[in-house]
C-alpha cells in the first residue's frame, strides 16, 4: 500500500509493485496530501506510465498545489501529460507563462526509457541522454540502470558499465544491480555487490534482502544465508513479510527445513507465498507426507487458491506416495483456479496419473495437451514403459519424431527402458544403433546401463557382460547393478559373483546390493555365503530399509511395514489375511520360500513371507474398499516372487484389479495374471 511514507519509500514501492494507473493515482493523492518534497525519480515513475484521463487532473495540479516542488518536477509532469494526451495539447496554453517550464528534450528521454523494447532502442535513448548532458544525475542513472538490468531484453554487462560510472550509488542502485544479477543467474556477483555495498557504507533496506536470500538459495550457501539472516535481524527487517518468505525459501533450498519451519512459526502474518515457500521446501527434500499435511493445513486456514508452483509440489507428492485420489483433487483444483494450464503443469499431471497407476488418465491428459515438449514425451514414454506397454511407448516416440522434436539422450533412456520392460530386445538394440547413426547422440553411461538391463532381462547375460567389457568408458555401479539383478532373475550364480565383486569395489555402501547377491546365494542354497554377506553388511554398519507398502483408502494414505503391527487396525488386517490364505489354498497356492534369506525351517520361512508389507496393505484395502474397485499399492522394494504369485491369485479370487508399483515398474494383476509377464 502507498502510505504517508517518505518519498524514497514511495518510489521503491513503485518500482517493485505493478505499475498501473491506479497506483499512479493513489501515489499522486498521497503526494498531494503529504506535501512532501517529491524527488525527481518519483515523478519520473508517475510520468512514465500511462495515466488515464481521470487521473490527469490530480497529476496536473500537483505542481500548482505544492510550492515545494522544484521546476524540474512540474515540467516533467506536464511533459508526460502532454505526450500522452494529444487532445489536451490543444487546450493547453500554447505559450507557457514561465519559460523554465518549457519541456526540454532531455527529460522527454526518460519516459522513452520505459517504452524501450530492445537493447538497441535503449542504447539510442542512452546516447540521446548523454548528448544532452543529463547523464550523471544519480536519479536519472538509477532509472537507466533499472531499465537495463531488469528488463527481459536488458544486458547486465551494459547495466554494470552505467552503474560503475555513478560516483555514489545509493541503496536503490545497489538493490537494482543485486536483483539483476540474481535474475541473470549470477548469484555470486550479487553477494559480492552486497559486500561492496557495506564497505561503501550504503545502508541496505528491506528490498535488498529478498534478492540476496534468493542468491544464497541458488548457491545453497547456508553459511552466507545465516549471516544475512543476522543482518536482517540487526537492521530490524525480520518482521517484513517478503523477507520472511525469502528466508523460508533460502533455508529450504539449503536443506535446512527445521530453520524454514522456525521462521514460518514465528510469523505473525502469513501470505499464500509463505505457505508455498514451506511446501516447496518440503517437496525439495522429498518429504512428501509433510508436503501434503501442510497443504491440507493451508486449506483449513482458508487459503484454497494455491499458487501453481504449490500445486505442482502437491502433485509430485501424490506421485511419490501413489495417492491417486488426492492427485485427482489437485487436478480439479488446478482446473478451477487457473485459466489455462501450462506445459509444465500438464506434464506433472501426466506423470502423477501414470505413476499413481492410472495410465488411462495419464494418456488422456497427454493426448489433450495443446503443446508438448521433449519432457512431456519423455514422461509419457517412460510411463508406458513402467506399465509394460512397450509397443505403445515406441508409437509415442514415433509421434514425437514426426512432430519434428529432436530426441536427446534422456528420451532414449525412456525408449530403451520401454523396450527393456516389455522384453523387446531387438527393437531396443535397433534404436540404440539408430540413435548413434541417425541422431548423432553419443551413448552416455546411463544409456549403456539401459542396454545392459535390456540384454540382462532377456537372459543375454554373456552378451551383456561383453558389452560392459567393450564400453568406451569405465562402467559404474549402476551398470554392474543391472547385470547383478539380471543374474538373480536368471539364477546365474557365476556371473552374479563377477557383477557383485565389481559392484562392491565401486560402491560398498549400498545394503540392497548385498541383499541382491545374498538372494542369488539363497536360491543356490549356499547358506554359508548368505551368512558371509550378512556379516559383511553388519561389519560395514549397513542395514536394509524395511520393506513397506502404501495404500490409499478414502484419500488417506496408509503405510504398512513388513512384519509390523503398528497400524491401528492390525487386528482386522491379520484376520483378513487369515481368510485370504484359507481361500488361496483352494487355488493350489503354496508359498515360494526359495528367496527367503534365512536358513530357517520351512514353517518359519512361510511365516516370514506371509507378513510381507504388500500382503498387509492388500488385506487392508480389501476390507475398506467396495466390491470390484481397483486396489493400488506402492512399495519401496522390488516385489518378491511369492508376493507376485499371491497377488495374482487374490486378483482372481476377489475379482479385483490390483495395481502394484514396485521399485522398478507397475504390475497390473487381473484374473490371476500380471501385465509384466515375468519381466520385472
Ligand atoms: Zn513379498
Ligand atoms: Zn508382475
Amino acid at each position: 500500500m502507498v502510505g504517508p511514507a517518505d518519498p524514497i519509500a514511495l518510489v521503491r514501492t513503485f518500482t517493485f509493485a505493478e505499475k498501473s494507473p491506479s497506483w499512479a493515482c493513489k501515489a499522486s493523492i498521497v503526494a498531494l496530501k503529504s506535501s512532501l518534497n517529491i524527488s525527481v525519480v518519483f515523478t519520473t515513475f508517475i510520468c512514465s506510465i500511462s495515466i488515464p484521463s481521470t487521473c490527469l487532473a490530480s497529476c496536473t495540479t500537483l505542481s500548482a498545489r505544492l510550492p515545494s516542488w522544484d521546476a524540474c518536477d512540474s515540467r516533467m509532469i506536464r511533459t508526460s501529460v502532454l505526450q500522452q494526451t494529444p487532445l489536451l495539447v490543444a487546450q493547453e496554453d500554447p505559450k507557457p507563462q514561465i519559460p523554465e517550464l518549457r519541456p526540454s528534450k532531455g527529460q522527454e528521454c526518460f519516459p522513452l526509457l520505459q517504452r524501450c523494447k530492445s537493447m538497441e532502442e535503449f542504447k539510442q535513448v542512452h546516447a540521446q541522454i548523454l548528448k544532452l548532458g543529463f547523464d550523471w544525475d544519480s536519479c536519472h542513472t538509477g532509472s537507466l540502470v533499472a531499465t537495463c538490468a531488469l528488463s527481459n531484453w536488458g544486458s547486465m554487462d551494459y547495466a554494470c558499465s552505467i552503474f560503475r560510472q555513478i560516483d555514489e550509488p545509493g541503496s536503490f542502485e545497489f538493490n537494482t544491480m543485486i536483483r539483476g544479477h540474481v535474475k541473470d543467474m549470477n548469484p555470486k556477483t550479487a553477494l559480492f555487490l552486497y559486500e561492496e555495498m557495506q564497505e561503501r557504507g550504503v545502508k541496505p533496506d528491506n528490498f535488498t534482502y529478498p534478492s540476496l536470500l534468493k542468491a544464497c538459495a541458488h548457491l545453497s550457501a547456508l553459511g552466507e544465508g545465516i549471516q544475512i539472516h543476522g543482518h536482517v535481524f540487526k537492521l530490524g527487517f525480520e518482521a517484513d513479510l517478503i523477507v520472511q518468505n525469502s528466508l523460508i525459501n533460502m533455508y529450504g533450498k539449503c536443506g535446512e527445513i527445521k530453520l524454514s519451519c522456525k521462521v514460518f512459526e514465528k510469523m505473525h502474518q502469513r501470505s499464500i507465498a509463505s505457505w508455498s515457500a514451506l511446501i516447496a521446501a518440503y517437496a525439495n527434500l522429498g518429504m512428501w507426507w509433510e508436503c501434503l499435511r501442510l497443504f491440507g493445513e493451508m486449506g483449513s486456514v482458508g487459503y484454497w487458491r494455491a499458487e501453481e508452483s504449490t500445486l505442482v509440489s502437491v502433485l509430485s507428492s501424490c506421485t511419490h506416495l501413489g495417492a491417486l485420489g488426492l492427485g485427482r483433487c489437485t487436478h480439479g483444483s488446478l482446473l478451477r483456479n487457473m485459466s489455462g494450464l501450462n506445459v509444465i503443469v500438464e506434464t506433472s499431471l501426466v506423470d502423477m496419473y501414470v505413476r499413481c497407476g492410472s495410465l488411462e488418465n495419464g494418456l488422456c491428459v497427454f493426448h489433450n495437451m495443446p503443446k508438448k515438449n521433449q519432457l512431456s514425451y519423455s514422461v509419457m514414454i517412460s510411463g508406458l514403459a513402467i506399465h509394460g506397454r512397450g509397443h505403445e511407448a515406441l508409437d509415442v516416440f514415433s509421434d514425437m519424431l514426426k512432430e519434428g522434436l529432436k530426441p536427446d539422450a534422456v528420451i532414449y533412456v525412456s525408449v530403451l527402458s520401454a523396450c527393456s520392460h516389455a522384453g523387446l530386445v531387438n527393437e531396443g538394440l535397433c534404436w540404440f544403433n539408430r540413435m548413434k547413426a541417425e541422431h548423432r547422440i553419443e551413448p552416455t553411461i546411463q544409456l549403456y546401463s539401459c542396454v545392459v538391463d535390456l540384454m540382462g532381462r532377456a537372459g543375454m547375460l554373456n552378451e551383456a557382460y561383453e558389452l560392459i567389457k567393450t564400453m568406451p568408458m569405465k562402467p559404474n555401479d549402476v551398470v554392474w547393478r543391472c547385470l547383478l539383478s539380471a543374474c538373480k532373475v536368471h539364477q546365474d550364480l557365476e556371473m552374479g559373483e563377477i557383477a557383485g565383486r565389481n559392484l562392491f569395489q565401486l560402491n560398498p555402501h549400498n545394503a540392497s546390493d548385498y541383499v541382491l547377491l545374498s538372494n542369488i546365494y539363497a536360491l543356490a542354497q549356499r547358506w554359508e555365503d548368505v551368512a558371509k554377506m550378512r556379516k559383511e553388511m553388519k561389519h560395514k554398519g549397513l542395514t536394509q530399509m524395511p520393506g513397506f507398502s502404501l495404500v490409499e483408502v478414502k484419500r488417506k494414505v496408509h503405510k504398512f511395514v513388513s512384519d509390523d503391527k503398528s497400524h491401528p487396525q492390525w487386528n482386522a488386517v491379520y484376520e483378513m489375511m487369515h481368510q485370504m490364505e484359507w481361500q488361496l489354498r483352494f487355488e493350489g497356492y503354496s508359498a515360494d520360500t526359495s528367496q527367503v534369506l534365512f536358513n530357517v525351517d520351512e514353517a518359519e520361512k512361510r511365516q516370514r513371507l506371509s507378513r510381507h508389507s504388500q500382503k498387509l496393505a492388500m488385506a487392508f484395502a480389501l476390507i475398506h474398499t467396495c466390491q470390484g474397485s481397483t486396489v493400488r499399492i506402492v512399495k519401496n522394494h522390488r516385489m518378491c516372487n511369492d508376493c507376485h504369485t499371491y497377488t495374482g491369485l487374490i486378483s482372481k479370487i476377489f475379482n479385483r484389479t490390483i495395481i502394484v508399483r514396485d521399485r522398478n515398474r507397475f504390475h497390473h494383476f487381473k484374473d490371476g495374471t500380471c501385465s509384466c509377464r515375468g519381466f520385472w
